[in-house]
């Protein structure tokens, strides 16, 4: 196994360890290590217990919430662990430092016609960081996040025991369960059902599965070594399209009638990018045509279809809903043939990627500025209205911004971009005030990145003290000595 100790050689030798992409500086640990099996980690963790060395779990380090950074103790990586297999069931066992790009490479190649439907975006994020975050992507619109696509789990807890646990074997009853190896764990009474896309906190509900405790947990519970996962048929045609209606009336009227599409249209992702969007795309140009010139927003949808019959229904269908919600179907983008399903993909990644370089050009400047994004999901009934308030809450502010996200699901990313040392504290402001709005409407701080250090303090608008002690009490019962993250 590969491990590297002392603070000096880790920041010289490792730095990538330190960093991931939330902006948070300062990390530091003592050692690392990087198993390349189950009985490594095992090993190492066991020591680390008996020594009471306090853990970080690192993954690919592509999460936005800062959870992978250490603040002191060691740091175990699940990168080495690579192993991936085709079970007898058609399920795949992948270890936990497979990347999402492996992970669907091997698909291809050893599986007939199947898929691993959570879209989590950042293909180079590993399978135990997808888990560990309950990630989720455009198509959870259709197929939900990774939590319904995971069915086993081998952790390492901070005990350094291995537990091995498969979907339907453990359930909760009335907030109990008894496990063999973890003893009776009670979860907390909340006052009001945690929303469907939800990545703060640990997942409550009084008679679920013992395993979907561990996902999602932020690697606070144990260190995911190995997953099985559960493949979709891939259907066969995937049609994705830009539509750029010039009117927000002409938006909203497309995005309620594709919510409630009727059979046989089968919508698998419905995503937004406002106006400022447009006008930050037409002003930062890159490789890629720009929107049309009158665009307002873009509808980005994604449909499919099982047989040809099916597919020009579809087609038909997505053009009667565009003509009659004012958009024009002749300035859409996009199709169902590979190079036009790549063109929506490359401008759905233009946007980030020219927010990103924008940010930077600023940190040139003012080396202490980074990009603020928000990850609150609501109601769908109460989208449009958190849509609006999330734009008034950062023009308010005169901040610099743009808004996009998955519609479909009630959540958007908002991201300022501040240009000045000034506007920093500004955008912190913004950025809670907007959570604190999710959470009034019903939802969720985060619906996908986790809180991990950066938002940590975010629990509290959304849960009770009583209910924060609640998770508490499961963190002290699996981890007594507070030793992972
Ligand atoms: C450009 C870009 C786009 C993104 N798009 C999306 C998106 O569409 N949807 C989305 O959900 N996220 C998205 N993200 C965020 C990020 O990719 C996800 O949070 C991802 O799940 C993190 O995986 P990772 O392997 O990089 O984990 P890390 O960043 O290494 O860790 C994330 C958390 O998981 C824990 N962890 C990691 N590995 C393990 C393990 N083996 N066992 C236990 N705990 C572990 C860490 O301790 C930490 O708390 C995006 C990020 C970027 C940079």
């Amino acid at each position: 196994m590969r491990s590297i100790t002392g603070r000096e050689n880790v920041a010289e030798m490792c730095a990538d360890l330190l960093q991931d992409e939330s902006n948070l500086s300062g990390a530091w640990c003592e050692a690392a290590a990087w198993p390349e099996n189950t009985d490594e980690a095992r090993d190492y963790i066991r020591k680390c217990s008996k020594t009471g060395i306090k853990l970080t779990v690192s993954g690919a380090l592509t999460g936005i919430a800062g959870g992978a950074l250490p603040e002191g103790g060691e740091v175990i990586s699940a990168s080495a662990l690579k192993d991936i297999r085709l079970l007898g069931n058609g399920n795949i066992a992948a270890g936990a430092g497979v990347t999402i790009e492996e992970l669907n490479s091997f698909i291809s190649a050893n599986t007939d016609g199947f898929f691993y439907p959570p879209d989590t975006t950042e293909e180079t994020a590993s399978v135990g960081g997808t888990i560990a975050t309950n990630a989720s992507g455009a198509d959870s619109f259709l197929y939900g996040s990774t939590r319904k696509w995971v069915e086993g789990l081998q952790i390492v807890l901070p005990s350094g025991v291995l537990l091995k646990i498969k979907r339907g074997m453990h359930m909760f009853e009335n907030s109990t369960c008894t496990h063999p190896l973890l003893g009776i764990i009670q979860l907390p009474l909340l006052r009001i059902e945690q929303p469907p896309k939800n990545a703060a906190g640990y997942y409550i509900r009084p008679d679920m599965d013992l395993i979907d405790l561990f996902i999602g947990s932020e690697g606070t519970l144990g260190f995911i070594v190995e997953a099985e996962l559960k493949l979709a048929p891939e259907p066969e045609y995937v049609i994705d399209l830009a539509v750029f209606p010039e009117k927000q009336e002409s938006f909203w009227k497309l995005y309620d009638s594709l919510l409630d599409a009727p059979e046989p249209l089968r919508i698998r992702a419905l995503e937004i990018m406002d106006d400022r969007c447009m006008d930050f795309l037409r002003s930062h140009p890159g490789e890629l045509p720009l929107p049309p010139g009158n665009a307002l927003f873009c509808l980005l949808l994604r449909a499919e279809a099982d047989s040809d019959e099916h597919l020009e229904e579809t087609l038909v269908m997505l053009d009667d809903m565009l003509v009659s919600s004012n958009s024009n179907p002749e300035t859409a983008w996009g199709g169902f043939e590979p190079s036009e399903r790549q063109r929506i993909k490359d401008f759905r990644h233009a946007l980030p990627e020219a927010v990103n370089h924008c940010i930077a050009e600023s940190r040139r400047k003012h080396p202490s500025i980074h990009k603020f994004g928000s990850d609150g999901a609501v109601e769908l009934s109460r989208f449009k209205e958190y849509f609006v308030l999330v734009t008034g809450i950062l023009e308010e502010r005169g901040l610099p911004f743009v808004i996009f996200g998955h519609a479909g699901q009630g959540h958007i990313h908002a991201n300022a971009m501040p240009e000045e040392p000034q506007q920093m504290l500004l955008a912190g402001e913004a950025m809670r005030e907007i959570a604190a709005a999710a959470v009034e409407m019903g939802g969720t701080v985060s619906a996908e990145h986790g809180l991990g250090k950066l938002k940590l303090d975010y629990l509290k608008l959304m849960y009770s003290e009583e209910e924060i002690k609640g998770m508490e009490t499961i963190k002290r019962d699996i981890d007594p000595d507070h030793m992972m993250n």
